[in-house]
């Protein structure tokens, strides 16, 4: 099987952010940049899978500017087989984004394209779901456990959603989105980093893959939320309830 996973390059979770004065956008000076957790848990899933089979192919693809190689360089250690990287300077929505993935799966005819739920720098939650639409290929997000069938056409998919758990099953190819549950990514061996460094990994401007640069969705603001107000002690429940009442006026 071939198993396309779109990776993205993404703020450590654990940092700090700061918002630019003008609200452009975040301050990344300093700011310590890995592979999006979720992109991450479908990468593992996705070596799990070849793995149980014992043959196949993990190809990677990150789309942004140069410095993405660094998480692309991290997948591969990690065991991916090949990386594309589609190179382009401005931050690219994720319309944009499933367009050039729709191009390269028109390319690389992968048998499932595994991408994370969302990214954690936007939150946007789209390109999978989008991805599918433009392909109209069947999709399951959120996956909380991956059953690949033993004809290795076919797939069943344990999704997270409200209040349980569903279970779907759809004819491959076709697309999942990780949900966090789905398994423990592992970390790069010091092979693994070595290997890496003779893997493929080709660049391909924007401009080839035929997709505009232009956003579809535009940024208008960031605004950092507002600073907590600093807590107070009460000495008595009933002080308590009465703020509660007066002040938060939840009850
Ligand atoms: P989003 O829809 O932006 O929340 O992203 C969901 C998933 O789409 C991510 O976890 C990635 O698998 C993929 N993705 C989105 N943007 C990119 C990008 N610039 N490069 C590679 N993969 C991306």
């Amino acid at each position: 099987m071939k198993i396309l996973v779109p990776i993205k390059r993404v703020p450590d979770p654990q940092t700090n952010i700061a918002v630019r004065p003008d609200g452009t956008g975040i301050v990344t000076d300093n700011v310590k940049f890995v592979i999006n957790p979720f992109c991450e848990i479908a990468l593992e899933e996705s070596l799990r899978i070849k793995e149980a089979q014992g043959e196949g192919e993990v190809v990677l693809v990150s789309i942004g500017g140069k410095e993405c190689q660094e998480q692309l360089r991290t997948g591969l250690a990690m065991g991916a087989d090949r990386a594309i990287l589609v190179v382009t300077d401005g931050p690219l929505d994720p319309a944009r984004a499933a367009e050039v993935l729709a191009k390269l799966v028109a390319q690389e005819s992968p048998n499932l394209v595994f991408l994370g739920k969302q990214a954690i720098d936007d939150d946007a939650n789209q390109t999978g779901q989008l991805l599918a639409a433009m392909l109209d290929w069947p999709q399951a997000t959120f996956a909380s456990k991956v059953v690949i069938g033993d004809d290795k056409k076919s797939v069943t998919v344990t999704r997270e959603v409200d209040g349980g758990l569903e279970t779907v099953a759809f004819d491959l190819p076709g697309i999942i989105t990780s949900d966090l549950r789905l398994n423990e990514p592992r970390y790069a061996s010091l092979p693994g980093i070595m290997k890496a460094r003779k893997k493929e990994l080709k660049e391909v401007p924007l401009a080839e893959t035929g997709v505009s640069a232009e956003p579809k969705v535009k940024q208008v603001k960031i605004e950092p939320p507002p600073k907590r107000q600093g807590g107070r002690k009460v000495e008595t429940v009933q002080e308590l309830v009465n703020l509660l009442h007066t002040e938060a006026k939840l009850i």
